[in-house]
């Protein structure tokens, strides 16, 4: 997200009522983007990472980490510089001055950092990447007091569990009316604590998230948490821990915080023309879910260890605005469609392009999308496959409708577009060119886990570029799979170990056949019979472009890193911590974390990612060089 609107966010009971009125002006504005910008040409292929950091405060003496309320206070400290530059400089695009980005996050213990600017084409640029991570840490690290520091890990493990915020504050406020997370913990914009309102309230419920609890020799069975307040009566939904809400043997969270309080790692690559930026929305959706299982850095929640190592589906549950009718719970009466899905979630449906190997089979979900819409943009003059992808964007409600923004020139603004586009968080984000603006056709690639380090992050930044580098130069290169098949890697990609364990859908291509087997991470990653291997492939574009020995020296440990997390010789950081959990004399082997072993726990994270503790059992032997 970039910079937020201002003004006053309208509650659910007004905002419903302007719903379609924002979905007709976003097709329109829609409509005057692609107009205009379908056949820009030669666009570079720029790109930038945006990774999330949670701000801690350390009580050392008690040995006690807490979520910061300061990151907020902290954001705007950070923000000063780029406030400055503009008032300067007016809005241009180009910021060369500022080495980084400072965004706000759902959490107000949360700090987006992305480049002060987007890297270049030039593969040199890759060598860069960590030194502006790093430069991005430190910039943070040199505002913190000496009782902070920030940790980027998946999901923060004592998130609503005991007295987890500092400074402290009682679970009893009106927008997530969550019997674990205080609202005080939300971003103080008020975008942020309306989304988690009009979520709440468009749904009819609380959300409802359970995550599988990790049964360890000591945690009773069925796992019953004690920890709910079952009976809380402050708010309507209150009973509904009791009713069924909270599942047995799983951990249950019951607020957006939850999901939107994670942290992540997300790539925008621009694309030299909107028929390349389809080929790299669709090869790379099919590779997001073993992606995320080289990346997985959170195996605990709510303060328990949990038998999934990704957040990815606590995210979706998070969110889940849609109402029982949608859910199909209940015969469609007021609402419009039955929706299989949250709106954050796997793609269901390719976008195709030029290369030719695009089949109609692929597209093998029944999508629900609006046909009114799709009718319209059809006879617009897009095409199908483009239509039914925004068709399907705009089933969902705008969930935040500022009232200061309802009036616009539709042939100006993206606004009301962006809305509904914003709010549907997908495996991979297809971003049309801003209007008037020089950006071109952007894809982002969002499964990532963030990781510990600066090594690690810009290992899986620079993996994903090349790869989609790759996959542009490779046009005969095809990673289709059938769309319903990401949901089922998606599933399997969360659980513990799922790296080690799991086998995903892919598409052996060697020999041009349309052969999806069901492969091994290692075997994805560094090939088998009948497909060469994602890594290979990269190093097949690197030997294309003659890229310089320097360069591919420097590249080389991100490569072997990634090579390494595939094949199990370096592990992933959910499985660090869960080890380093089950390996702490105060851990009773009931899943339950307890407080002195998660401060332990982000110190020794702390020392890792400050390079202070050498680990080479999740970086590698490649980082310390590095
Ligand atoms: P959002 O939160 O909407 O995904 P952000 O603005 O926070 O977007 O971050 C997007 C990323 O895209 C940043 O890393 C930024 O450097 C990068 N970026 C900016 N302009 C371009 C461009 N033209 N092409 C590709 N990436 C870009
Ligand atoms: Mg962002
Ligand atoms: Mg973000
Ligand atoms: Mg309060
Ligand atoms: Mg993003």
């Amino acid at each position: 997200m970039g910079l937020l609107s201002l003004g006053t966010p309208l509650p659910w009971d007004r905002a419903r009522l302007l719903a379609s009125d924002v979905r007709r002006r976003g097709i329109e504005q829609f409509l005057h983007i692609w107009r205009n910008m379908k056949d820009r040409q030669k666009d570079r292929l720029l790109w930038g990472d945006e990774i999330e950091y949670m701000l801690l405060a350390l009580d050392r003496q008690r040995r006690h980490a807490r979520l910061s309320l300061r990151g907020h206070e902290l954001l705007g400290r950070l923000q000063i510089e780029e406030a400055e530059w503009l008032a300067r400089a007016g809005d241009a695009p180009a910021r060369p001055e500022l080495e980084a980005l400072w965004r706000p996050e759902f959490g107000r213990f949360m700090i987006e950092g992305t480049p002060g600017h987007p890297y270049g084409s030039g593969v040199h640029d890759l060598t860069t990447v960590e030194a502006n991570m790093r430069r991005r840490r430190e910039i943070v690290t040199s505002q913190l007091k000496g009782d902070e520091m920030i940790l980027s890990v998946g999901s923060y493990p004592m998130l609503g569990s005991r007295d987890f915020v500092e400074p402290p504050h009682k679970a009893d406020g009106p927008f997530s009316q969550s019997l674990f997370l205080p609202d005080e913990a939300i971003n103080p914009h008020p975008r942020f604590r309306t989304l988690a309102g009009n979520i709440r309230e468009r749904r009819g419920s609380k959300v409802a998230i359970n995550v599988p609890v990790f049964h360890d020799v000591n945690t009773p069975r069925p796992f019953v948490d004690p920890t709910i307040p079952y009976g809380r009566s402050l708010f309507p939904g209150d009973g509904e821990a009791k009713a069924g809400a909270a599942r047995a043997d799983h951990v249950y969270m019951d607020a957006m915080g939850f999901g939107m309080g994670c942290c992540c790692l997300q790539i925008t690559l621009q694309a030299p023309n909107v028929d390349q930026a389809r080929r790299l929305y669709d090869q790379l959706a099919t590779v997001g879910a073993a992606m995320m299982a080289l990346s997985a850095s959170s195996p605990v929640f709510r303060g328990y260890l949990a038998d999934i190592d990704c957040r990815w589906n606590v995210i979706a549950a998070a969110v889940d605005d849609r109402t029982p009718e949608e859910r199909g719970e209940r015969p469609l009466a007021k609402d419009r469609f039955v929706i299989p899905k949250s709106r954050y979630g796997t793609i269901d449906t390719f976008l195709g392009s030029s290369d030719g190997h695009f089949r109609s089979e692929y597209n093998d979900l029944e999508l629900v999308y609006d046909a009114d819409i799709y009718r319209h943009l059809v006879g617009s003059g897009v095409d199908e496959l483009m239509a039914r992808h925004v068709a399907h964007l705009f089933i969902r409600d705008p969930l935040v409708i500022f009232e200061e923004l309802l009036e616009q020139d539709d042939a100006a603004s993206a606004d009301h577009f962006e809305n509904i586009q914003s709010t549907n968080w997908q495996n991979v984000r297809f971003k049309p060119p801003p209007p008037n603006s020089p950006i071109g056709w952007r894809v982002e690639f969002r499964p990532l886990e963030v990781q510990v380090t600066d090594f690690e992050n810009a290992a899986f930044s620079v993996f994903t570029v090349l790869l989609a580098r790759a996959l542009l130069a490779f046009e005969d290169i095809s990673l289709y799979i059938p769309v319903t098949k990401m949901d089922i890697n998606m599933e399997r990609a969360h659980r513990r170990d799922a790296v080690l364990r799991e086998r995903f859908f892919f598409r052996r291509g060697d020999a041009g056949a349309d052969d999806v087997a069901e492969l091994t991470a290692n075997e994805i990653f560094n090939g088998t019979a009948g497909f060469v291997g994602l890594v290979p492939i990269v190093e097949m574009y690197l030997d294309s472009i003659d890229a310089e020995p320097a360069v591919r020296a420097r590249l080389a440990p991100y490569l072997s890193f990634i090579r390494g997390r595939a094949d199990g010789s370096v592990m992933t950081a959910a499985a660090w911590i869960r080890n380093f959990v089950q390996g702490h004399p105060a851990y009773q082997f009931d899943s339950v974390v307890p407080d002195e072993v998660n401060y332990d726990l982000v110190t020794a994270l702390d020392d890792i990612a400050a390079g202070r503790r050498a680990a080479p059992e999740l970086l590698g032997p490649g980082a310390a060089a590095h």
